[in-house]
């Protein structure tokens, strides 16, 4: 049977997949949904720019309005760069990185993989080190891969989910075994 794709769908497949947030929603599908469903306006993702918001009006048949300035400015492409002798390996930027493009262990220095990056910057905020700076890079002047980066972001969110999953699971066994230490026959 041939994939249904929705108004919603076909949105997302215009947005630049950085899952921002700058748009005010949590993410690039929540905003195609938010457009889709609720009327919500075409002009307020900075990453797309002017491109992304003609695109959204051909596909909408909308009149081409310019970027809310609320939502910010748009600008060149930049990818987050770690300073590695600053870095004291607390690991709090890798869960916000919606495409996995940080690597690093507990403790050890913290790198970001430029191709990857989305320049989303929702690396910077949890640095308790302010170690993170977004830079222009010649050799990734523009946004990674549209397919790449959705992809990447929902492997992230499915590990964030089962991680959760799994701590749940090991707390409620925890408890179980207390439990059962406290009515065991002695
Ligand atoms: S790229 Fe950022 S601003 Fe644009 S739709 Fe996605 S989350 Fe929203
Ligand atoms: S490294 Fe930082 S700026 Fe780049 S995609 Fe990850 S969170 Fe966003
Ligand atoms: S949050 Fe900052 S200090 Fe912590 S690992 Fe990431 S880059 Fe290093």
């Amino acid at each position: 049977m041939a994939k249904v794709t929705t108004l919603a769908e076909k949105i997302d497949a215009l947005l630049p997949q950085t899952q921002c947030t700058k748009c005010g929603y949590d993410g690039c599908m929540p905003y195609a949904e938010a457009i889709a469903n609720n009327g919500a306006a075409i002009n307020r993702c900075p990453p797309g720019g002017d491109e992304g918001i003609a695109a959204l009006a051909a596909l909408l048949d909308q009149a081409i309005v310019p970027l809310d300035p609320e939502c910010g400015a748009h600008i060149p492409h930049r990818v987050a760069m770690i300073d590695e002798a600053a870095c004291i390996g607390c690991a709090k930027c890798l869960k916000p990185c919606p495409t996995d493009a940080i690597i690093g262990a507990n403790k050890f220095m913290h790198t970001a993989i430029a191709s990857l990056c989305t320049g989303c910057e929702l690396c910077i905020p949890p640095c308790p080190v302010d170690c993170i700076t977004m830079v222009e890079d010649k050799n990734f002047p523009a946004l990674p891969n549209v397919d790449i980066a959705r992809e990447r972001f929902h492997l992230h969110t499915f590990r964030l989910i089962r991680d959760s999953q799994e701590r749940i699971d090991a707390l409620a066994d925890k408890e179980r075994a207390v439990l059962y230490d406290q009515h065991a026959p002695r």
